[in-house]
C-alpha cells in the first residue's frame, strides 16, 4: 500500500507534518518491525523558470506546455506506483520532456552562438551518492539516459581490481562512449526547431543593437534559456534527481551550465532531499544551490523549504534568477522561483496530477 503526498506553497509544511504516517514505538522498543502503514512516494518536475507572462502566452502555448508537464508526471508516475525505483521515474519523467520540442532540452533545445545545439544533463541516486553528467553532447537523443548509463557503469573489474567509471563526460568522448553503449545518437538537425532559431536570430540583433532595440527585440526568457528535471521518492525511500537542459540561446559553444555540476543544478541524498535547479546557471554553480539546499537539512536540521529558499536567495543574491525543485525523505516537496513563472508539476495526495506556470 502506499500514498503520495505532495504539496506545494505555504501550506506544504503544516499539512506535510500531519499526513507523515506515525508509528508509535514505546520506550526502549526497538522499531525493527517495517513500517507497514503507508509508503509514500513522490514526484516533482519542472520545465524551467522564467519570465513567464500571462499576457505573453496564448491559450494554445499553455495547454501545450500542460500536456507535456502531465505527460512527463505519468510516465514517472506509473513507475513509482508499481514500486519501480525513484531513479526509473525520474529518468523517464525527464525523457519525456526531452522529447516534447516546448521544452529546452533534448528535442527543442537553444541554439548556441555557433548555431549548435550543446546539451549538458544529470542524475544522482541519493542511496550510493552515485552520479552522472554529461556536457556539450550534439548528437544524443536524450541525453539524460547517457547520464544514467555512468551511474550504472560507476562500479566495474577490471583483472579482478575494482574501478570507478568516469562521472562526467563531455563533447565526442562521450557521445561515443554513448554509441558503444547502445544510447540512440541523432543528426543535430533532429534538434531544430523554428522557434528555437528564430530566438537565436533575435537574441543576436539585439546584441548587435547593444540591447537598445527597444520594442523590436523584446527577448522573453522562454526564448534565452529553460531546462527540465525531475525529483522522485520511491516505495523504499530512495531519492533521484534528474536535469537536463540545452543551456542558454546564444551561449558560446562549449560553455557548460550548472545543471549536470553536481551540487550545482542537480543533487539527491537519502539522507536529505534530491534538488534539480533552473535558472542562470553560472551564479547556481557559484552559490552551490542544490547541495546547499541538503547541506542545510544535513547540518543545520532546517525543513526542506527553508532549506530551498535560503539556498536559492544565495544565488539571488550573486545575481542570479530561477527556481528549484525538490523533495525530501518523508515526501515533503518544495518548489520555490524567484522569477514571474516556473513550468512545473508534482502528483496531489489523491494522486492528481497538479501542474502551474504563473506565480
Ligand atoms: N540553468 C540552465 C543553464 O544555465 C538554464 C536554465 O535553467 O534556464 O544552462
Amino acid at each position: 500500500m502506499f500514498a503520495i503526498v505532495l504539496f506545494s506553497g505555504g501550506a506544504l509544511a503544516a499539512a506535510q507534518e500531519q499526513s507523515r504516517p506515525v508509528k508509535a514505538v514505546g520506550r526502549g522498543e526497538i522499531d525493527d518491525q517495517p513500517n507497514m502503514e503507508i509508503k509514500k512516494i513522490g514526484l516533482v518536475v519542472h520545465g524551467g523558470a522564467g519570465t513567464i507572462e500571462r499576457s505573453e502566452m496564448t491559450l494554445e502555448r499553455e495547454r501545450e506546455h500542460r500536456a507535456g508537464l502531465e505527460r512527463a508526471l505519468t510516465a514517472g508516475y506509473e513507475i513509482l506506483k508499481r514500486g519501480g525505483l525513484s531513479l526509473d521515474a525520474a529518468e523517464a519523467a525527464v525523457r519525456v520532456l526531452e522529447d516534447d520540442p516546448h521544452f529546452n532540452a533534448g528535442k527543442g533545445s537553444v541554439f548556441t552562438s555557433a548555431g549548435t545545439n550543446e546539451m549538458d544533463a544529470a542524475m544522482m541516486d541519493g542511496k550510493t551518492l552515485k552520479a552522472g553528467a554529461v556536457a556539450n553532447l550534439r548528437h544524443v537523443k536524450n541525453p539524460i539516459s547517457l547520464a544514467r548509463l555512468l551511474i550504472e557503469k560507476s562500479d566495474y573489474v577490471v583483472s579482478k581490481s575494482p574501478r570507478v567509471g568516469p562521472l562526467f563526460m563531455a563533447g565526442e568522448g562521450a557521445e561515443m562512449f554513448a554509441k558503444e553503449n547502445g544510447i540512440e545518437l541523432v543528426d543535430q538537425k533532429y534538434f531544430f526547431t523554428q522557434e528555437r532559431w528564430n530566438a537565436l536570430q533575435k537574441v543576436k540583433e539585439s546584441e548587435k543593437a547593444g540591447g537598445a532595440g527597444g520594442k523590436k527585440f523584446i527577448i522573453t526568457d522562454q526564448d534565452r534559456h529553460g531546462t527540465v528535471g525531475a525529483v522522485a521518492l520511491d516505495q523504499q525511500g530512495n531519492l533521484a534527481v534528474a536535469t537536463s537542459t540545452g543551456g542558454t540561446t546564444n551561449k558560446k559553444s562549449g560553455r557548460v551550465g550548472d545543471s549536470p555540476i553536481i551540487g550545482g543544478g542537480t543533487y539527491a541524498n537519502n539522507a536529505t532531499c534530491a534538488i534539480s535547479c533552473t535558472g542562470d546557471g553560472e551564479f547556481f554553480i557559484r552559490a552551490a544551490v542544490a547541495h546547499n539546499v541538503s547541506a542545510l537539512i544535513e547540518y543545520r536540521g532546517m525543513k526542506l523549504e527553508e532549506a530551498a529558499q535560503m539556498a536559492l536567495d544565495k544565488a539571488k543574491k550573486l545575481g542570479g534568477e530561477g527556481g528549484l525543485i525538490a523533495i525530501d525523505k518523508h515526501g515533503n516537496i518544495a518548489l520555490p522561483f524567484n522569477t514571474s513563472g516556473m513550468y512545473r508539476g508534482y502528483v496531489d495526495p489523491d494522486g492528481k496530477l497538479v501542474v502551474e506556470i504563473y506565480k
